[in-house]
């Protein structure tokens, strides 16, 4: 019997050890740390033996083949000797495909990543298709595939998940952009990342489709190189060879074989140039799809959009809150500053994962007059920002920097939560953040 050994209890270890027991493996779950309750239990009432809070190593190495959680790096000892011995090492996606029929529509990229799955997602099912939802978004692909006959699935896919695919195929895949992210899991070395990021292009033939975003120089530079086999559908804020574009005050979607949608930029429930890139790709997969313009339409003016990504949070006595509380690198807080037509007051710092603050230096000139420093180490911030003669406060809880910012703000002003950085110095997780941050605003 082969045994299916899967590393890392979470979401996708769980998904897919039931799929693997679903499918006649003999499966093992070994995680480093506790287990949630809640897959415990899951486990638990499947029959599949798991241990927690160490990896046995005889019951590990004797595997046919090892699902990895994408939390855990290639550099772990122990998957080093997995990987020395030659045992394949796949991820859940990989492991979840090979049982499934369904036309997988992937999306990656360092952002945008969340929303534009989750707005594809609701065009499609407005659009009254059979599809699922899976990757780093609600249940794994492995267990749905488990449990339920999809037609359809929508993946969001980080670098992580891409590392460890190899004869998996996206139907339509979708590049968002590429910079730099997560560098510490990539030896500090961008290339590596971009290597990852480009795997959602693996497999593919002239059938299938390649959605990027045609002004990303990273994107651009590697295409010339790699030169994909699928057919390309690039967009952009150009027309230039763009299949979905803006155009003057009109937002296109253009892809051939399709009728071309035209609507006003301004109708766009998502708002800044980021989200209308955003709105192009997820547009153009569904024209792909056969999906009918005013289906399209309606979802691109009436999705609500995704908690903790440019969220309203309230109005207190003319100072707007914004919660941006998944700018998790710098990039993503460029793209929040750029969407700012107020004075701003920022909120920023946490866990740097390697940053280079110079990208984010002429935005916060022109639109900031505050920074307010979160975290337990506000060094690098120091050194990057105080020289430009900005105001800055120094904090390292979620309560004092909003009610230091609140002080700072003034009537029309805006404060932002976008902080170029991971959570976990002082909070759980970027929810968790932004939680606490939309707490703290409503008890101004
Ligand atoms: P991801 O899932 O890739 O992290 P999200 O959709 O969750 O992306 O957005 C993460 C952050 O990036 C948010 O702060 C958001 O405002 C910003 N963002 C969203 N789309 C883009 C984009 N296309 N380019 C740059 N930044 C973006």
């Amino acid at each position: 019997m082969k045994r299916l050994v899967i590393l890392g209890a979470g979401e996708s270890g769980c998904g897919a050890a039931i799929l693997g027991k679903k499918q006649g493996y003999e499966v093992f779950v070994s995680d480093m740390g506790e287990i949630k309750p809640t897959y415990k239990a899951l486990l638990e009432q499947n029959g599949i033996e798991y241990e927690s809070g160490g990896h046995t190593e005889e019951k590990i190495l004797n595997a046919t083949e090892v699902v990895k959680s994408p939390g855990i790096p290639l550099t772990a000892p122990l998957i080093k000797k997995i990987t020395a011995q030659q045992t394949p090492i796949i991820s859940e996606i990989e492991f979840a495909a090979r049982y499934t029929n369904a036309k997988m529509i992937c999306i990656t990229g360092s952002n945008g990543k969340t929303t534009t799955t989750s707005l594809l997602f609701d065009i499609l099912v407005r659009a009254g298709l059979n599809v699922g939802l899976a990757g780093n978004i609600g249940n794994s692909l492995a267990l749905q595939v488990a449990q339920t006959e999809r037609d359809y699935y929508v993946i969001e896919l980080s670098s992580f998940q891409l590392d460890n695919m190899y004869d998996f195929k996206a139907d339509i895949a979708i590049l968002m952009n590429i910079t730099p992210d997560h560098l510490d899991r990539y030896d500090f070395c961008f290339q590596n990342y971009v290597d990852a990021k480009f795997r959602i292009t693996r497999n593919q033939t002239k059938k299938d489709a390649f959605i990027y975003w045609s002004e990303d120089p990273v994107i651009n530079k590697e295409l010339m190189k790699l030169c994909p086999k699928a057919t390309l559908y690039p967009f952009g804020s150009q027309k230039d060879h763009n299949v979905a574009y803006i155009d003057g005050e009109n937002f296109i979607l253009e892809a051939p074989n399709a009728i071309a949608l035209t609507m006003p930029a301004k109708d766009l429930s998502l708002r800044g140039k980021h989200n209308q890139l955003n709105s192009m790709a997820a547009g153009l997969a569904a024209q792909i799809l056969h999906i009918k313009n005013e289906v399209i339409r309606e979802s691109l003016m009436q999705f609500r959009g995704v908690d903790h990504r440019l969220q309203y949070v309230a109005t207190v006595r003319g100072v707007r809150f914004i919660n941006d509380s998944k700018a998790t690198n710098v990039n993503s807080c460029w793209y929040a500053l750029e969407s700012m037509n107020t004075p701003t007051v920022l909120i920023l710092g946490g866990k740097d994962k390697g940053n280079d603050y110079t990208e984010i230096d002429e935005l916060v000139k022109q639109k900031c007059h505050t920074l307010v420093y979160m975290g337990l180490h506000n060094e690098k911030l120091h050194e990057h920002f105080d020289s430009m003669g900005l105001r800055v406060i120094d904090t390292d809880n979620i309560h004092d920097a909003v009610k230091k910012s609140y002080e700072a703000a003034h009537d029309g002003d805006t404060v932002l939560l976008s902080p170029c950085c991971a959570s976990f110095d002082l909070f759980k997780s970027y929810e968790d953040r932004g939680e606490q941050f939309m707490k703290e605003v409503k008890m101004l």
